[in-house]
């Protein structure tokens, strides 16, 4: 009886598996073509100074709206994409498309893309996103490419350079999901991250309380100190963003201020801003 069940389990696993392979492989075809069919869009969500509730900066997020199965959330294809080598295509047309609608904002705002750890291993990878930002006609120091921690596991060389070349052009990094991954440290103390982007678990969810705020307001100090800005993610009420205001942190992301939307509405917060609606710094 106990095997019978022990089969069917069995069977159902496997059952499990191969959808989820099928599913897999879908993605990898229809991501091929979605770009030409135009599926794939790029939203922006502000980054906020914490003083002065200024838009400091637009996180790109890209967006696939699929015609028949409806939006497919990042996580899904984003690692279909590093798995096939379809993230540095995609990747280089991120970042293009990205830096197109920056030139349109203000000088002193930042465009924030994220980078798979994969595209730093491809060939030629610095020189692609130098081209994709000589074809939009924004300048290296607007950009600021985001590294997730718990994948900046490549520890060598290749990365070093990767970094360097685009560093010296001006391109800055910020290492993103902090406190989720390993030997961030020897990170911040090896490469030449600007930014650190306090994972949203320290602000929000269960994890949350005296020692969060604790390790948030030393994660602020050692910024400062060491002259880096430091993002808290994830805010999403007035009272998370007094909180980590007062910890010390000099900017703030979440959907206290804003969801990532579309260019053209990126664009309509930032001449709200400049007739004076600040968004919400507090509640
Ligand atoms: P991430 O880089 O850490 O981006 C932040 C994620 O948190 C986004 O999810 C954003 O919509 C979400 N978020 C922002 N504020 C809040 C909030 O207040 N509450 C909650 N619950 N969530 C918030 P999204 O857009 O689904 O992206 C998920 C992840 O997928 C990103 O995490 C990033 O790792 C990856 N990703 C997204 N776009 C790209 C891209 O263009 N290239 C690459 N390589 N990865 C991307
Ligand atoms: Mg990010
Ligand atoms: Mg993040
Ligand atoms: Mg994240």
């Amino acid at each position: 009886y106990a095997k019978a069940a022990g089969q069917h389990q069995v069977c159902f696993f496997n059952h499990a598996m191969t959808r989820n392979l099928v599913r897999r492989k879908e993605i990898e075809a229809e991501l091929r073509g979605a770009i030409q069919r135009d599926e794939l869009s790029i939203y922006f969500q502000p980054i906020v100074d914490l003083k002065t509730g200024r838009i400091r900066a637009f996180e790109a997020l890209v967006r696939w709206f699929h015609p028949e199965r409806g939006e497919i959330p990042p996580q899904d294809f984003i690692p279909v994409a590093e798995d096939t080598g379809l993230i540095i295509t995609l990747g280089n047309w991120i970042t293009r498309m990205a830096a197109r609608t920056a030139v349109n904002w203000p000088e002193d705002v930042t465009l924030a893309v994220n980078l798979s750890p994969v595209q730093i291993h491809a060939p030629g990878a610095a020189l692609g996103i130098l081209a994709a930002l000589r074809d939009a006609g924004l300048p290296a120091r607007r950009l600021e490419l985001e590294v997730t921690e718990n994948l900046f596991v490549a520890d060598n060389a290749a990365t070093a350079q990767f970094m360097d070349m685009l560093a010296v052009e001006g391109v800055r990094f910020a290492l993103d999901d902090f406190g989720t991954g390993y030997s961030s440290l020897h990170y911040i103390n090896k490469y030449p991250f600007r930014t650190i982007k306090v994972d949203r678990s320290f602000v929000s969810g269960p994890n949350t309380g005296r020692k969060s705020d604790a390790i948030i307001r030393a994660v602020a100090e050692m910024g400062a100190t060491l002259e880096m800005e430091i993002v808290a993610e994830g805010l999403e009420t007035a009272e998370q963003v007094e909180t980590v205001r007062r910890a010390g942190c000099t900017l703030g992301q979440g959907y206290h201020f804003s969801r990532a939307v579309p260019a053209h509405l990126a664009l309509r917060l930032l001449q709200d801003e400049r007739e004076g609606a600040n968004l919400r710094l507090v509640g």
